[in-house]
């Protein structure tokens, strides 16, 4: 163990899991560029320094992305074939021998000077997308000038097993080999969101992972015993004896969850008075679908869809939203899969250029407002989705509704799409199912009108929260106010599910309160159908479930709902939560 005394340093959750072991600094830092001036009769052999670098990166990324496309990694073989396209960009090239030519300076300094000036092209443009395309061309340019430096690039990185890999940034390359190798614990990245290539192979590989954590590679010295947390983007460095027992214990926890998951897998998420709940996964990537099913999923309650615009510039074409939402509905097998349209703006903003910044934009232009306002791209999304109705059960749900005409409004955009698609010949699968989130306090107000409209509602109690005690849900300084057991959201909650239940529509709820073990039993007093969360959370859960009966779940909730303020109501539900499930599960 490191000298260090214990620290603790705050990123972004980007892969859950709990992961402990000693640090592994991977630094994959800029070279240095040499700068030096050229006389006339050098710039022919550095424009041929040039082409050979060129040919020499293009080479060597072909190579890896043969090596990874062997195995699993076919996104990873996408991003790496993407950086090939970025070496031979005229935009990229041109420009750098226009710099030797003109200037008379050497190639690698031109390479630095190209790649910065494309980079702050990007600068203005606030959004994750262009934030991650900044970082493959640092990754691009990097290469090109250490092969003109003649120094070693990919060299293979021998890490022991069990470690936590901490870097500054990790490129594509590294992050999809060293996951590959099956020996990394977890990672934690200075750089990075959630939607950063580590974030998303991680997750994919269920490796816990913190990214954004400033100047973690800085604090972090080689061997340091790390504790990670990858739900709640947690890093505790050389922590004492009882913080690392207390991580021990979380992850042995989060381990026999895991195996329980195997174990209960295929069994139902019933009550011990024979109350019948439906529990499904939420996913954001495809990459997820293998821990859905792995964790016992019965299908997906929310497919947060936005995320296929978020990962790239430009908005997927119809054919390309069609293959990948009948991906998700086949490998579902005939489980139903609740596709969400679009839910863009808000904290998601998305790759396609949104014309100006809002003041409040979660008050803005966001989900199935942004959709209505922005016809053509609602189209083309509504038209994939009915295309791929034919190949699974599928569910529609729009975000964000607030009132009824949005409602009549989208679905007649939905009908619109359906008739258009017949009159063009191209086959839709029978009708489905289509419901919305509520997730706005005008949603439960008119739960009772909204309900001869919607085939399903699903509770979004990410933004109900948000919206119902009026705390920004990023705004660290109001976190404190987040209380999903306040009486007014249990109050609100209730008046939706009394609403579905005298209409007899099904009600779900999505937001992260469905997969909380602490709120189970409220839950299931409420009367849900169905919860869906992330994939590891259904075991924990459904075991709650199948030991809990409802008649003393009622109970217990008119008991909370008696006391006033929501420390009391928490008090009292996590005493008796803590009393019925000593041993934790
Ligand atoms: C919610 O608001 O609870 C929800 C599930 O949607 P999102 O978190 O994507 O806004
Ligand atoms: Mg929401």
């Amino acid at each position: 163990m490191g000298s260090q005394a214990a620290l603790s340093l705050k990123g972004i959750g980007a892969s859950p899991g709990i992961a402990v072991g000693p640090a592994y600094l991977v630094d994959r830092r800029r070279v240095r560029t040499p700068k030096l001036r050229l006389s006339p009769a050098e710039v022919d052999s550095e424009l041929m320094r040039l082409k050979t670098a060129i040919e020499l990166s293009d080479h060597q990324l072909s190579e890896i992305k043969d090596r990874i496309s062997q195995g699993e990694g076919h996104d990873h073989a996408l991003i790496l074939e993407a950086h090939r396209l970025m070496v031979h960009d005229p935009m990229f090239i041109d420009e750098v021998k226009k710099l030797i030519l003109r200037d008379r300076i050497n190639a690698e300094w031109a390479v630095r000077r190209v790649a910065r000036k494309i980079k702050h092209m990007f600068d203005n443009i606030p959004d994750d997308y262009f934030r991650e395309r900044r970082a493959d061309l640092d990754f691009v340019a990097d290469r090109v000038v250490r092969n003109l430096m003649g120094q070693a690039v990919d060299v293979e990185i021998e890490i022991p097993d069990g470690c936590v890999v901490v870097a500054h940034d990790l490129s594509p390359a590294d992050t999809a080999m060293l996951a590959k190798s099956g020996r990394v614990a977890g990672f934690v990245t200075d750089l990075g969101g959630h939607t950063s290539h580590t974030a998303i192979v991680a997750r994919a590989r269920e490796t816990p992972a913190v990214v954004g954590a400033a100047r973690a590679s800085d604090q972090i010295s080689p061997g340091d015993q790390l504790a990670i947390d990858g739900s709640n983007g947690l890093v505790l460095v050389n922590p004492a004896q009882e913080q690392l027992s207390l991580f021990q214990e979380t992850m042995r926890r989060y381990r026999a969850s895991e195996q329980m998951a195997l174990k209960t897998k295929d069994l139902p998420a019933v009550s011990t008075d024979g109350c019948r709940m439906h529990l499904l996964g939420n996913m954001e990537f495809i990459e997820e679908l293998p821990s859905l099913l792995m964790h016992g999923a019965e299908g997906v309650g929310l497919f947060r869809t936005e995320f296929l615009f978020l990962e790239r510039d430009h908005a997927p074409t119809e054919e390309e939203q069609f293959r990948c939402y009948r991906h998700v509905l086949e490998a579902m097998e005939g489980r139903p899969v609740t596709i969400r349209t679009l839910d863009l703006g808000g904290d998601k903003v998305p790759g396609i250029r949104r014309p100006e910044r809002e003041l409040n934009p979660s008050m803005g232009l966001r989900a199935i407002r942004y959709c209505l306002a922005n016809r053509e791209t609602f189209r083309v999304q509504l038209r994939a989705i009915l295309r791929a109705s034919a190949y699974g059960n599928l569910r529609l749900m729009f975000p964000l509704i607030s009132g009824v005409s949005e409602l009549r409004e989208a679905r007649s955009e939905l009908e619109h799409c359906r008739s258009e698609l017949g009159r063009e010949g191209v086959p839709v699968g029978s009708r489905f199912p289509v419901g919305i989130m509520a997730e706005t306090p005008s949603a439960a107000w008119i739960a009772d009108r909204l309900v001869h409209e919607a085939d399903f509602f699903s509770i979004g109690t990410n933004d109900l929260i948000q919206y119902s005690l009026a705390i920004d849900r990023h705004n660290r300084d109001v976190a404190y106010l987040y209380k999903p057991l306040h009486l007014s959201v249990l109050r609100s909650i209730q008046t939706i599910v009394i609403a579905a239940k005298s209409a007899g529509i099904p009600v779900a709820m999505c937001g992260e309160m469905a997969g909380d073990p602490i709120f189970t039993l409220v839950l299931l007093a409420l009367g849900f159908n169905e919860l869906s969360m992330t994939a590891t959370q259904i075991p924990v859960v459904k075991h709650i479930i199948r030991r809990s009966s409802r008649a003393e779940a009622i109970t217990l909730l008119e008991n909370a709902m008696r006391l006033t303020t929501a420390e009391e109501i928490e008090r009292y539900i996590r005493n008796e939560i803590d009393r019925r499930f000593v041993e934790p599960p």
